[in-house]
């Protein structure tokens, strides 16, 4: 037997049992007469103890382990008269009677410890050392509990989980296809799912009206620090339903998770429009647990000669509470901050409204006190408070204060970690005008259904229309995204239209979808939850990648399997992607 208990299992009340261990050395250390080891497994660590007095061959033998050596040890529970109350196994310890090394290790290339000396390369290239560390692990089990708890939740609200195919046709979800090449059909290929989307609605127009599945989802974007290629989506999709009646059900999935795993009770989640989300956040995830909402300030700022407010679209800012007191080099620190390429203002203005009430701005040569006074009162406000304006085109000055307001969050501490802010933004655009292009692309893609008041604007005014499309946020970050969907041949027809296919090519790229519309499609809609980025922020985690046992790095690559790689040429003639014999037979 290779063991009677784990290493995270032994306490007091084990005390004097006679017991069989078995995991890898994280530590030894040899003190005289007595050698320590720290014995380590999924579970947690339990100190080995040899004394030379007792066995001096054994404790020899126990000398020699090296870092990760995998042993089984056979021995004693004792009371430790050094106790460790950091440790769960901290009151005991294993005088041990018997060592069987059951595998050696290599010194491992940093330590495998709560905190570790590798660097981000070296240990995605050990990744499965990594792993064996405890906060790693500890990641790795809470995804495995979000999946299970959500998995519970949506098996007892009748959904049924169906699995659909990797080897697909493209889906078009707005990003690039991965694409495989089919051997048995020589210049031919399929496309990785960028999600299951047309799958789940053709499971719709089969009947199974509750449909999800933990999935895989692939695509080929340009990569940002929390991007992955592949990621794992809950994708869900229901029957018979209304944008209120998808909202309900998901809502309550996201306060199920919280309640089972985090025993936080969410609050009711808010509903904005995307429309004030823009207004009021410059962003369609806006972060609400702190305040600073956006406030536009052309009736007051235009026309008092201030060249850089007269000519722009847009002057906006923000409040920010008790920074009056900013010094000059905190200041300059924040232009600094908003003029960084990546957000691209051009300049910052600033106004303190200084505790004795009077004001200090950027722009004092322009506005007087009584005019500061004016924007002050639309901000509301107070002496002490500091007021951070950006002006320029609407939807760049937008963006860029929203950067500045998550900067001063962070700055202010205001990112609770213990806070969840929940809502959905409704309201969606049904299409993004594309200015390199000169066409529309659909904002969420295009299965979702417009409005119906708007079915008219389709023709006329078809960048007003909006979509019955929604986004859950979670403290400023997107965790799922759905729509109710078009069920109408003509109107995914025209949706076509409106996104530049002809009818030829939507035809044969979407075929079997529209095909399926004319056999009784119901009314449908779903969501799909972002898994990894939800099981992160329960994680208290910005970023995705220790929550994924095998990730990627930042530029796509696979460091363990050294990924992507060149194949043989043989594989390649096998493909017919042989470049050197395709020119030869030509
Ligand atoms: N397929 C969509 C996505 O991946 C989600 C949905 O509309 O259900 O974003």
């Amino acid at each position: 037997m290779h063991r009677t208990h784990t290493c995270g299992e032994l306490r007091i009340e084990h005390l004097n049992k006679e017991v069989t261990l078995s995991g890898w050395v994280q530590k030894s250390r040899d003190l005289g007469g007595m050698t320590f080891v720290d014995l380590r497994d999924r579970y947690g660590i339990t100190q080995l103890v040899f004394n030379e007095e007792v066995d001096k061959e054994l404790c020899e033998k126990a000398r020699r382990l090296g870092r990760e050596f995998v042993i089984k040890a056979i021995g004693k529970v004792i009371e430790r008269s050094n106790k460790n109350p950091d440790m769960p196994t901290g009151e005991v310890e294993i005088i041990v009677n018997s060592l069987e090394i059951l595998n050696e290790s290599k010194v491992p290339p940093f330590t495998i410890e709560e905190e570790t000396d590798g660097g981000e390369e070296l240990r995605m290239k050990y990744r499965y050392l990594d792993l064996r560390r405890a906060p790693l692990k500890r990641c790795l089990e809470l995804r495995h509990k979000v999946s299970q708890e959500s998995r519970k939740y949506l098996d007892a609200q009748g959904f049924l989980e169906i699995e659909t195919p990797f080897l697909i046709k493209s889906t078009p979800e707005g990003a690039r296809d991965f694409v495989v090449p089919s051997r048995m059909h020589q210049g031919e290929f399929y496309a990785l799912p960028q999600s299951p989307q047309t799958f789940k609605q053709l499971l719709m127009v089969s009947g199974y009206d509750k449909y999800f599945q933990v999935v895989k989802c692939f695509r080929d974007e340009d990569l940002r620090a929390d991007r992955q290629p592949e990621f794992t989506q809950i994708d869900c999709e229901m029957s018979f339903v209304e944008q209120d009646d998808i909202l309900k059900t998901f809502e309550g999935l996201a306060k199920h998770i919280f309640k089972e795993i985090k025993d936080v009770e969410l609050p009711e989640f808010g509903l904005m429009t995307y429309d004030d989300a823009m207004k009021n956040y410059g962003t369609d995830k806006p972060d609400t647990r702190f305040e600073m909402t956006f406030v536009e300030l052309n009736d007051v700022a235009q026309g008092k000669g201030f060249n850089v407010f007269d000519s722009v679209e847009l002057v906006v800012g923000i409040c920010v509470e008790g920074c009056a007191g900013y010094s000059r080099k905190q200041l300059d620190a924040l232009t600094d901050f908003v003029r960084r390429p990546q957000i691209g203002a051009k300049g910052l203005v600033y106004v303190k409204y200084n505790e004795d009430g009077t004001f200090k701005s950027s722009v004092d040569k322009f506005y007087d006190h009584d005019a500061l006074k004016t924007w002050a009162e639309k901000f509301n406000a107070k002496p002490g408070d500091l007021i951070l304006v950006l002006a320029g085109e609407a939807n760049q000055a937008r963006k860029a204060l929203s950067e500045l307001r998550l900067e001063m969050a962070n700055q202010l501490n205001l990112k609770d970690p213990n806070a969840f802010a929940p809502l959905f933004v409704v309201d969606f655009p049904l299409l993004d005008w594309d200015e390199e292009t000169q066409r529309y692309n659909a904002m969420h893609h295009p299965f979702t259904s417009p409005k119906e008041e708007d079915f008219a604007k389709l023709n006329s005014d078809p960048g007003s229309v909006k979509a019955n499309a929604y986004d859950m946020v979670i403290n400023g970050v997107e965790i799922a995204g759905g729509s109710i969907r078009i069920h109408k041949k003509d109107i995914q027809d025209k949706m076509f239209e409106l996104l530049g296919f002809t009818k030829k090519e939507a035809q044969k790229q979407f075929g079997f979808l529209l095909g399926a519309f004319e056999y009784g499609a119901p009314p449908h809609g779903g969501i799909a939850f972002g898994f990894d980025r939800l099981v992160a922020l329960i994680g208290g985690d910005e970023t995705i990648r220790d929550y994924i046992a095998f990730p990627k790095n930042n530029a796509g690559r696979d460091l363990m399997l050294d990924s992507p790689s060149t194949i043989s040429d043989e594989q390649l003639d096998e493909l017919g992607l042989n470049v050197k014999e395709l020119v030869n037979q030509h």
